[in-house]
């Protein structure tokens, strides 16, 4: 049959409904799929030796002849054990198998045979024990064809009753029939230029490679591909989005004065900075795609909201999206506040609520009306959830979305926001986020993306003490926090999840629930004190109300989940504990640790683990000495991978990809090429073949 990489595995011959199952489970649907599962380790089995040679202890691969091949069954141990003795022209070895007693089926006097495992010297004698095996055809010293024995074995990670073994001989027997029908994706003047395996060597090398170096030539090479895939993307998104048009935005200086004047606070200087940034993007006609970053605190929203002012004062709408509920709110509370006397009417609308701040008070209005009021104009500036993106929600004159806490493209939510719209232009785009980005990753995932930096905090901040609790301290801290609250102070509580999840394979044991957790601080260590729980599966007026409580300190402990690690301001908060510390990354406890340290108290941020673990600590200890979102950031890259510090594993990117979107010099001759590319053939039309695959990726990745 005819067999391709888009072929279904379902229609090859050789693998049955219950190996189709099994690699269903593990995402592998087509050809393709089966042979971009690559391996993950290689066993050296190429110390090849005549039988006469070889000496107890050592790893060998050896070849020969079965003179005999039994199965004995040992009282003992009531183990089987497959005996064979084979021999080449130096000797004859004993080979023991143990429980594999179908082996005698397999294996047969007389037949050839290439052996790869460990000589030993035991109760049974001398012998090669449990060694891979396969059959070979003819004499001795063949390494050419072998996949199992006398060469670099290929290991995958073990799941769903897919054996190495079994893998290694299907992918062989697909690759043999596809390899002349391989077309490569990647330009072949790419190919030359930076001296990469083509696809057919590719994929040879990293299922069977000649030697180390090449099967990591050959991950290189498959890096590269998505590599590449995802800076065409990028690229050809820019591309697009310069050839879009802006409303301009005329910058009102005497307005922008007159409200930092109104401030309780002078703007740090990189606050300004920032401000000007985005002031100037605005004022062009195309659209802007600036990135605001900075750590918890430096004070990204009073930016935007300047650059809100602006817009709004100009006659142009602006949506502000929020990932939670509480923070959106948060934010309309804030914008309200201080925007109060500059004439900008404010719109909230999450899943649950719809309220307007204008002529100085807060009222709430019926749905309806809230959204005849965006469409009229009547609102300038729309705060809200994932809510705004709804089809019913339509604007006047959309003219900047801002995005907080964003960090991913943005570019597909803006598109979202404005295909609906009658309008003739794009809205500009100001992202915000407080996860410091290494610059390899921001490079690799923004590309030339504009950026601007709050690289500064806000005089006046204390340091928060923090500290790593191993079990046998917690009583102690548990102590401490009770004075702190006996002292007006309050606490938040993280845990790492909601509920334990079926079929969760992950250690739990580390991980306690909010719901156990919240338990356990009210009735059994905190009963006198005030404890209260907040999660995601609450109403919202709930949440809301236990945050107006704890805001107005009717609450002493807010055990919470990750919530809280976005935006909320609580300045009484003086210690924040955070159980499973070690299932954060470095970046998001930092974010923790900011919830607290905004007034004028001393404030401690407790890190609980269970762990004991010398690499967990040693990461732990990183938040000890180093206050700089950024530096925790490259740290947490460089431990833990791209992968864990953005969540980045639901983006669709295998893990190739983001294990290489770590190498710089490789996400550079990447973006290069797909710069020069699309300078030559923008719609790549000399390159069929890749345009094809860029759609497909498109689809693959999910990077909103
Ligand atoms: P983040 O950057 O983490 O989003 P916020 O914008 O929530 O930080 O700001 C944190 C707090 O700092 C807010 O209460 C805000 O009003 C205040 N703030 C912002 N800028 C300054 C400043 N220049 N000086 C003092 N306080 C500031
Ligand atoms: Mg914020």
């Amino acid at each position: 049959m005819k067999i391709e990489l888009s072929t279904p595995i379902k229609e090859i011959p050789k693998i049955g409904p219950i190996y189709q199952k099994r690699l269903k489970k593990l995402g592998i649907k087509t050809v393709r799929d089966l042979l971009y599962h690559f391996p993950h380790r290689y066993e050296d089995f190429s110390n090849l030796k005549k039988i006469a040679q070889v000496k107890v202890g050592e790893k060998v691969s050896l070849q020969g002849k079965i003179l005999e091949i039994t199965n004995t069954q040992t009282w003992k141990k009531k183990m089987i054990l497959t005996q064979a003795i084979v021999a080449d022209n130096s000797g004859s070895i004993k080979i023991v198998w143990f429980n594999q007693p179908y082996l005698v089926n397999v294996l047969k006097k007389g037949n050839f045979i290439s052996l790869s495992g460990k000589v030993t010297f035991d109760e049974y004698g001398l012998y090669l024990s449990n060694p891979a095996y396969e059959k070979i055809s003819h004499s001795e010293l063949d390494t050419s064809n072998l996949i199992h024995t006398g060469r670099l074995v290929a290991i995958y990670p073990e799941t769903e009753r897919l054996s190495s073994r079994w893998l290694r001989k299907i992918i062989q027997k697909i690759l043999i029939k596809i390899e002349n029908k391989l077309r490569d994706f990647i330009p072949g003047e790419i190919i030359k230029k930076f001296n990469l395996f083509p696809l057919k060597e590719a994929l040879w090398q990293v299922h069977f490679p000649d030697s180390l170096n090449s099967a990591q030539k050959a991950k290189e090479r498959f890096s590269f591909e998505e590599l590449f895939l995802l800076q065409l993307y990028i690229l050809r998104e820019r591309l697009a989005l310069k050839r879009e048009r802006a409303v301009s935005i005329p910058l009102n200086l005497e307005l922008v004065k007159n409200f930092i004047n109104s401030l309780p606070f002078e703007l740090t200087l990189a606050q300004k900075r920032s401000l000007f940034q985005i002031l100037k993007d605005l004022e062009k006609p195309r659209p802007m795609n600036r990135l605001l970053e900075g750590d918890v605190g430096s004070g990204k929203t009073i930016v935007a909201l300047i650059a809100a002012l602006n817009v709004a004062r100009a006659g142009y709408q602006i949506a502000l999206m929020a990932p939670t509920e509480i923070l959106a709110r948060q934010h309309f509370k804030t914008s309200s506040y201080f925007l109060r006397n500059f004439q900008v009417k404010i719109g909230l609308l999450t899943r649950e609520e719809s309220l307007v701040f204008g002529e100085q008070k807060i009222s709430q209005i019926s749905r309806k009306k809230f959204l005849q009021k965006i469409k009229n104009g009547e609102i300038d500036f729309l705060i809200g959830t994932h809510a705004l993106i709804q089809k019913e929600v339509e604007f006047k004159n959309l003219a900047l979305v801002i995005l907080d806490e964003q960090h991913r493209f943005g570019v597909e939510q803006r598109a979202r926001l404005v295909k609906r719209q009658e309008q003739p232009f794009l809205p500009h785009l100001l992202s915000m986020t407080a996860t410091p980005i290494p610059r390899t990753l921001a490079l690799a995932l923004y590309g030339d993306l504009d950026l601007s930096l709050l690289d500064q905090l806000p005089k006046g901040r204390k340091k928060v003490v923090t500290k790593i609790i191993p079990p046998e301290k917690r009583k102690l801290a548990y102590d401490f926090i009770r004075e702190q609250v006996k002292a007006k102070n309050q606490v938040f509580v993280i845990c790492p999840r909601i509920e334990k999840r079926e079929n969760e394979n992950l250690n739990l044991s580390e991980v306690k629930a909010v719901k156990e957790e919240y338990e356990k601080l009210s009735k059994v260590i905190f009963p006198d004190l005030k404890v209260a729980m907040l999660h995601g599966r609450m109403k919202a007026k709930e949440k809301e109300k236990i945050m107006k409580d704890f805001k107005e300190k009717k609450i002493d402990i807010l055990v919470s989940t990750s919530v809280v690690e976005v935006g909320i301001d609580i300045p009484n908060a003086t210690i924040i504990m955070i159980e499973g510390a070690e299932r954060f990354g470095l970046a998001q406890l930092h974010q923790f640790r900011g919830r607290v340290g905004r007034g004028e108290k001393q404030s401690f941020c407790f890190l609980f683990t269970e762990s004991s673990s010398k690499k967990t600590r040693q990461r732990l200890e990183a938040l000890l000495t180093c206050e700089n979102g950024f530096e925790l950031a490259e740290k947490d890259l460089e431990m833990r991978g791209p992968g864990e510090i953005f969540g980045a594993k639901q983006w669709g990117l295998p893990d190739i990809a983001m294990e290489s979107l770590k190498d710089v010099s490789l996400v550079e001759k990447a973006r290069n090429s797909a710069k020069e590319i699309l300078e030559k053939d923008p719609e790549l039309k000399k390159y069929p073949l890749l345009r094809k695959k860029l759609a497909e990726f498109k689809k693959r990745v999910h990077l909103e």
